[in-house]
């Protein structure tokens, strides 16, 4: 896990650079009515047949890595030993739309974290960067909110949509590659690792549901209607998950699953499809009893706990005070990793597009002194989503880099 590829570092880099000056014309030069058009061009500029086999012959050499890194003892004991070499906690990134927008991205837009993967990509990069700094273990890209039908809207192709997809998982192994580089250079992470030169890291592939795609708010309500069914969300999904099985990524992050339906769609398309790379479960909540739909966490930790593809399930999106009480409901019906990943404590007003302050909502300081408290309760992979930055993210390594030298490591097996 977390392979390097030396050889083909330096072609990387080469189509990196060539594809950044692309972009980054199309940033300086396209205003937002001629977004499609420059954009929409610039991605036919890059499929030269050369890059295009180039492009494919790494990928089918990272499909190769992720095949060895399950090997023959399946997804869950592969997925135990990361944790095992994480020092039994992991540390998951943070926030990435709060940190694009940090470094000047403006993110007013349905697509909005996904519009990046065509406006500024090397900004996604440093984000990236930026939480592997922090102390990540698992990185996860920049495709929550991008979907087919998504790009499709904006004009693009079904295989430039496609291409961008693959390009979301491309630039957080890109990321994972420059910083392995820069890493096996320098002697801090040896430190921090106690004598390993390079610590884990994992790229996974983001997914939002269904209401993360109709930007409505509904990933917040968990509320689809009538007409939305099981087969309606699989076949919503289908080729999202596929491509991005099979772009390079270690796993599949299903993130802000809010209601039962979704996870069950999730579950069967894993093993309809026969994806080869494992997959966890993150669902919010805004009651810290249920997921947001009102559909039970238990019921829908239960979905996670009988998928063999799925290695671990637990939260994100939700405020901080939540957290321990779902964990302890989890644990009830699964022995999986139990991951966490809570949002500032602000609440997002869909109405308003923004996230607003609400009462007794924690600073940065109480949310990292739950850390101890979340493992103690069974946690094992901690970040943090909406709202969080890599200070959270590097407050929370030391809180569990200190918990993993003082504590036993849980038996995952
Ligand atoms: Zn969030």
């Amino acid at each position: 896990m977390g392979l390097m590829h030396n050889r083909t570092l330096i072609i990387n880099k080469t189509i990196i650079k060539w594809r950044e000056v692309i972009f980054d014309f199309t940033r300086i030069v396209g205003s937002f009515s001629l977004w499609n058009t420059i954009t929409v061009t610039a991605l036919r500029g890059l499929s030269s047949e050369s890059d295009v086999v180039k492009r494919r012959e790494e990928r089918e050499e990272r499909r190769e890595d992720a095949a060895r890194m399950m090997g023959s003892g399946g997804f869950e004991s592969s997925f135990a030993d990361f944790l095992r070499q994480c020092g039994g906690y992991a540390v998951l990134d943070g926030g990435l739309a709060t940190e694009l927008e940090r470094h000047g991205a403006n993110l007013n837009d349905p697509l909005w974290s996904a519009k990046c993967l065509l406006t500024s990509p090397h900004l996604i990069r440093r984000v990236h960067l930026d939480y592997l700094d922090a102390g990540a273990n698992v990185i996860i890209t920049a495709s929550y909110q991008a979907t087919i039908q998504g790009f499709e809207a904006k004009g693009l192709s079904k295989q430039e949509s496609e291409t961008l997809l693959r390009r979301s998982v491309e630039i957080a192994v890109e990321a994972r590659d420059i910083y392995s580089e820069r890493c096996a250079k320098s002697t801090t992470d040896v430190m921090r690792n106690g004598g390993k030169s390079v610590r884990p890291i994992l790229v996974a592939a983001s997914v939002g549901s269904y209401g993360a795609y109709l930007a409505d708010g509904s990933e917040y309500s968990g509320n689809y209607g009538p007409k939305i069914s099981k087969e309606t969300l699989k076949d919503f999904h289908r080729r999202r998950v596929q491509v991005l099985a099979n772009a390079g990524a270690d796993l599949i992050a299903f993130e802000t699953i809010p209601n039962l339906l979704e996870a069950q769609a999730y579950a069967e398309l894993l093993e309809e499809e026969s994806i080869k790379i494992p997959a966890w479960f993150a669902f919010n909540s805004k009651d810290g009893i249920n997921v947001v739909s009102g559909d039970s966490i238990q019921a829908c930790a239960a979905v996670a706990e009988s998928s063999r593809h799925v290695v671990a399930v637990g939260i994100n999106c939700t405020p901080p005070r939540f957290i321990h009480g779902l964990i302890t409901s989890i644990q009830r019906v699964t022995d999986k990793p139990i991951l966490v990943y809570p949002n500032s404590g602000e609440t997002y007003n869909a109405e308003l597009k923004r996230w607003v302050k609400s009462t007794g909502a924690a600073n940065e300081a109480d949310f990292v002194s739950h850390v101890g408290e979340w493992c103690e309760a069974g946690a094992t992979l901690v970040g943090g989503c909406c709202r969080t930055t890599p200070n959270t993210i590097r407050a929370i390594s030391t809180a569990l880099y200190n918990k993993s030298i003082n504590v036993k490591i849980p038996q995952l097996q």
